[in-house]
């Protein structure tokens, strides 16, 4: 069980020989990656608390204006500088009816293109990093970013940025109500729990955003860079599997 998650997380040799520089392409020091969820510290218990589900999720109106209106207004939006070097704005993809929600940073250079969140390098691990823990693109599953235009080079995108782009953000999750938020890195951690995040002190337990449980784990470009937190990431996938089943009653 726990090879195929590696596997499907990218840990396994064939994503290793594709994205590691030729001077690092022979194995690393024996399991210094497989070994390290052991070595990391234990899986939290996801029933550490309680968790008080709610029993059914609230009737939404249904009405369909509230996502084409929302659709249209981040299209057109320039509430902040990123509309300015946009090709188009990246509202976000899946289940608007989904459980778990996923929130990145913002659109990179594919994205932009493309007008889906999490198409390029970093999409095709958080779908491998999906595929762990059974879930799919789509399936019960919604992607959206802090921000919604690509920032300039990819940089990470400025307080008042996500300040500008949040409303959008909140609107999304009244429309999903989805079970879980996953915060995926810091910038999509601080913009919706409002607060200074450290990934590594904030990863592991849960948050809450307006009464929504909240798990925060590291961005999927970095660890594209970090090789050594992946194995961090497949606890906090364990952990938010665990939660999920949790708060489902199953
Ligand atoms: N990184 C993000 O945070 N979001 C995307 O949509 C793509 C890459
Ligand atoms: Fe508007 Fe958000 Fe795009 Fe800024 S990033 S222009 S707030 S949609």
């Amino acid at each position: 069980m726990r090879d195929a998650m590696l596997r499907e997380m990218g840990l396994g040799p064939i994503w290793r020989l594709r994205t590691m520089p030729d001077s690092a392409q022979t194995r690393p020091e024996a399991g210094s990656v497989d070994a390290a969820p052991d070595q990391a510290r234990p899986v939290p218990e996801a029933d550490a608390g309680p968790i008080v589900a709610p029993d059914a999720k609230p009737v939404r109106d249904g009405s369909p204006g509230d996502w084409s209106g929302l659709a249209a207004a981040v299209r057109d939006c320039r509430q902040c500088g990123l509309c300015a070097a946009r090709k188009q704005a990246v509202l976000g993809v899946g289940d608007v009816d989904a459980d778990w929600l996923f929130v990145g940073e913002g659109p990179g250079a594919e994205e932009d293109q493309r007008g889906e969140p999490f198409v390029g390098q970093a999409g095709k691990l958080l779908d491998n990093m999906l595929a762990a823990i059974g879930l799919e693109r789509g399936n019960d599953v919604y992607i959206a970013n802090a921000v919604k235009c690509r920032p300039p080079q990819n940089r990470t995108p400025e307080p008042q940025e996500m300040d500008a782009c949040r409303p959008y953000l909140e609107r999304q999750i009244e429309l999903i109500r989805p079970r879980l938020i996953v915060a995926l890195g810091r910038p999509a951690a601080q913009t919706l729990l409002r607060a200074e995040v450290k990934i590594a002190a904030a990863r592991g337990r849960l948050h809450d955003y307006q009464g929504i449980p909240l798990v925060v784990t590291y961005h999927p470009a970095y660890l594209l860079r970090n090789l050594p937190d992946k194995a961090r990431a497949w606890e906090d996938l364990c952990f938010m599997r665990a939660t999920m089943r949790r708060l489902k009653g199953s």
